[in-house]
């Protein structure tokens, strides 16, 4: 049985959204095309990391092995420089962190020069406002851009989060930074992205989740919500589980869906993937051929259906049920089915005192009490009253 190995949110959306999507990029390894709005998001990460690292406090771990920190060389391009900006404890000023954006930018999947200096624009003006907000108030973080993992009631989960912050009340807020253009409040409530992370830091660490934020940095807004309820973590664990086990029985079908449009591996899926060209000509005959069959048996149906009601006429105006052909001979036959009203039934039982619930659709059963001689009459009759008989003739054919 394949381990699925730990499971990040990222990966269980992926398998959620389309197990075959999944097994493309975590089994087979296949690449993605980059994208200048993954560039765009990694960059400004990268930045705020080193920004905010200076301020980070440690605080108390559950495990030892809680620190293992994602390097900024993750994301910076080869021979940008690793100076540190700002001493343990001291805020950059702003044209400090602008110089790490400068540093960090990562140019790949624009499509255009005019797309990325857009998107270069717009970093500095979110990164801008932002860091003012934060030098006129800082954080109190313990912990940034850290991996986290966790044996979640058995099943192994991991995370990189990119901010837990202190709480003036003593807890912990679990920060994601979004540079996404919409974000809502409700986004910010049902994330189970917030909710995998609260599991891992509250496994992680020793002081207690207090808010999940996603702070949506272009309006500079926090969206706060509490931390996820006991449902919720049922819920979203189901999901995990879901996902886990998915993997293992190795189920990965194709699931088309809005997100096809944006899926690198169009080309190889079943559900879009072209007939090679040898194959086109014959396969192109077969599916019309298999059209053809189709029309052919609807007008086959409805031709028999025809014949059947003429000769049903024919044998109810002459009293007969078999009728002899030059081969076979066509045998009238009945068949007769009830249907019971469960909520009738069951008040005629109440009143006799007997309280045993009957199923409705169990028209045997609903007709043994019907003939019951320990009921009554009366009793009789009304469940009797509560069936209605539908029935079917149809023909039969016999050497
Ligand atoms: S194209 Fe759609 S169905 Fe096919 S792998 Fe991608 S997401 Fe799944």
């Amino acid at each position: 049985m394949p381990s699925p190995g730990p499971l990040s949110y990222s990966s269980v959306r992926a398998y959620l959204e389309c197990p075959l999507r999944w097994k493309y990029l975590y089994i087979d390894h296949l690449p993605e095309a980059p994208r200048g709005y993954f560039s765009f998001g990694r960059t400004i990460h990268s930045v705020l990391e080193e920004a905010v690292r200076p301020l980070v406090v440690p605080v108390a771990r559950r495990t030892p092995s809680g620190r293992s920190q994602r390097t900024l060389e993750d994301y910076r391009p080869a021979g940008s420089g690793t100076e540190p900006v700002a001493a343990p404890g001291t805020i950059a000023d702003t044209e400090a962190v602008m110089e790490m954006y400068r540093r960090a930018w990562v140019s790949d999947g624009y499509t255009s020069t005019e797309e990325e200096a857009r998107y270069r624009q717009l970093g500095a003006e979110i990164l801008g406002r932002y860091w003012e907000t934060v030098r006129a108030d800082p954080p109190s973080p313990v912990a940034v851009e850290e991996h986290l993992e966790a044996s979640w009631d058995g099943v192994p989960v991991h995370g990189y989060i990119d901010r837990v912050d202190r709480t003036p009340e003593g807890g912990l807020e679990i920060v994601d930074y979004k540079t996404s253009r919409e974000l809502s409040a409700a986004d910010a409530r049902e994330s189970d992205q917030l909710g995998l992370y609260q599991v891992l830091v509250r496994e992680n660490f020793s002081d207690p989740v207090e808010r999940l934020t996603l702070y949506h940095l272009r309006s500079l807004t926090p969206l706060r919500s509490s931390p996820r309820a006991a449902g919720a973590l049922d819920a979203l664990y189901g999901r995990v589980t879901t996902v886990r086990d998915g993997i293992r029985a190795e189920e990965y079908p194709p699931t088309p869906g809005r997100q096809c449009p944006r899926c690198d591996f169009r080309k190889i899926c079943p559900e879009f993937k072209e007939v090679p060209g040898t194959e086109r000509d014959r396969l192109i005959l077969l599916v019309d051929r298999f059209r053809d069959l189709r029309d052919r048996e609807q007008k086959l149906n409805a031709e028999l259906e025809a014949t059947a009601g003429e000769l049903h006429r024919a044998a109810e105006q002459l009293g007969l049920h078999r009728i002899p052909g030059t081969r076979e001979v066509a045998i009238r036959r009945r068949e007769e089915t009830w249907r019971f009203d469960a909520a009738a039934v069951d008040k005629a039982l109440a009143e006799t005192g007997r309280t045993e619930r009957v199923d409705g659709s169990d028209a045997d059963a609903v007709r043994k009490l019907a003939n019951d001689p320990a009921l009554s009459a009366e009793t009789r009759a009304a469940i009797a009253s509560a069936g209605s008989r539908r029935t079917r003739w149809y023909w039969e054919l016999e050497r």
